[in-house]
């Protein structure tokens, strides 16, 4: 039985995604182990995490927080081995011993892992959305020539995927279009007037989801829904235009595929992201996730609303940035990370973080991206100028 389990790296283990997939996993001990784990600075949460499941590898961004953790393994005395950098995560993300990466990195720090992972034919969980819409069609084709599988764990996109056909073939020919509900997040009714005075401690209190700092701002402001149209549009092969945006506050229905003939196929479950998490774990096969089910019979009602375009400003910058050039989406996701980070330090205002988006996408015209190297210098200098643009907002 043992030597049928799948071997798992998880890219940013001590995340909110990360955790959750761990706490799948530790359901299941018959059909999965863990192969790495890795980490940006949380040096005794990974430590944890290797006492609890016994990976090969234990993976921390920098040298010094690996070297730390080095230390403390040593003093465990656990069979770990710790390494340290970018290329150490695209190590533990193609080694032939691995059978599925979960890409759990926040932003475009995770593209290089991701994109390796693809490369060696790996089934990937993909979470990390800012890697597909940085990458692009250069991240699907490295999917392609890979032969990896790639599996989307963003909510909306696990009940597109599955509320579509099996046979992708049949999806250009058949899909009208997607529908990808969104919560509101916890502006939806704010008076749009007060949302320069948005404190970062509000913006990460969602209605309905918990989850890392970054998302929970880019909620806030529904960049989470524009990354996440730019991420449907790569991962499912549609045109923009066929994909559209509806507020859901109750986050029962997670998204939708509504066909020619005007039938629509809807997912729904608890906002837990458990639920796709071990859809994609176990995928074509269903595994108890450890997520509550619906009672409908206290659920109420559903309701629907269309985007406020004055309140989010920020979500048609997804279609705008698909009609620009090959890589304006890295430009965008680049400029928003940066504004999502200031706003976090309290360098910029809540209302500004789209000013920002929109003044970089302004500003630079990206040459088509050949490869790995070209989208991490349109990433760079989308920085640079993003960066620019907020000291002249705090000034
Ligand atoms: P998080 O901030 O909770 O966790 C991020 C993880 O990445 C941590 O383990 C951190 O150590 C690691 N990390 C951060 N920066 C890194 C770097 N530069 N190099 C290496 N590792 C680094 O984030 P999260 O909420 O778990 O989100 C992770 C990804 O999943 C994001 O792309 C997010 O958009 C996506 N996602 C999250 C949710 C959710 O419910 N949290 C839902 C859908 C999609
Ligand atoms: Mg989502």
């Amino acid at each position: 039985m043992t030597s049928l389990r799948q071997s798992i790296t998880i890219l940013g283990s001590t995340g909110s995604i990360g955790t959750s997939t761990l706490d799948v996993i530790a359901r299941h001990p018959d059909r999965y182990r863990v192969f790495a784990l890795t980490a940006a600075t949380q040096v005794e949460m990974l430590l944890q995490q290797c006492q609890a499941f016994s990976p090969r590898y234990a993976v921390m961004a920098s040298a010094p927080h690996a070297t730390q953790l080095a230390g403390r393994v040593k003093e465990l005395g656990l069979p770990v081995q710790v390494l340290a950098g970018e290329r150490a995560l695209c190590e533990v993300s193609s080694d032939p011993d691995v059978h599925a990466v979960m890409a759990a990195i926040v932003g475009a720090a995770g593209l290089a892992p991701s994109l390796a992972a693809a490369q060696a034919g790996k089934k990937l969980l993909l979470a990390n959305k800012e890697a597909l819409v940085v990458g692009g069609e250069l991240f699907m084709r490295a999917v392609r020539e890979g032969g990896a599988t790639l599996l989307p764990i963003d909510s909306e996109h696990s009940a597109v995927f599955q509320s579509l056909p099996e046979d992708s073939a049949t999806w250009e020919r058949r899909v009208e279009k997607i529908v990808l509900t969104a919560s509101g997040g916890p502006f939806r009714q704010r008076d749009p007037k007060t949302l320069h005075l948005v404190t970062p401690e509000e913006a990460c209190a969602h209605p309905n989801w918990i989850m890392g700092r970054k998302i929970s701002v880019d909620s806030a402001t529904m960049m989470n829904k524009a990354l996440e149209v730019i991420e449907a549009r790569y991962l499912f092969g549609l045109a923009p235009a066929q994909i559209e945006v509806v507020i859901h506050p109750q986050s029962v229905i997670h998204s939708m595929v509504q066909y020619h003939d005007r039938s629509v196929v809807a997912q729904l479950g608890t906002p837990d992201m458990r639920v796709p998490i071990a859809y994609g774990l176990a995928w074509p096969e269903r595994i108890v996730s450890g997520a509550a089910a619906l009672d409908f019979s206290t659920l109420g009602a559903l309701s629907f609303e269309k985007p406020d375009d004055q309140r989010f400003p920020g979500l048609r910058l997804a279609w705008e940035s698909l009609a620009g050039p090959v890589g304006t989406t890295a430009v965008l996701n680049a400029a928003n990370e940066v504004a999502v980070a200031a706003f976090l330090d309290r360098r910029l205002r809540f209302d500004q973080i789209h000013a920002v988006n929109h003044a970089t996408l302004g500003a630079m015209s990206p040459s088509k991206p050949v490869g790995l190297g070209d989208l991490m210098a349109i990433d760079a200098e989308a920085r640079a100028v993003a960066g620019t643009v907020v000291a002249r907002c705090a000034a």
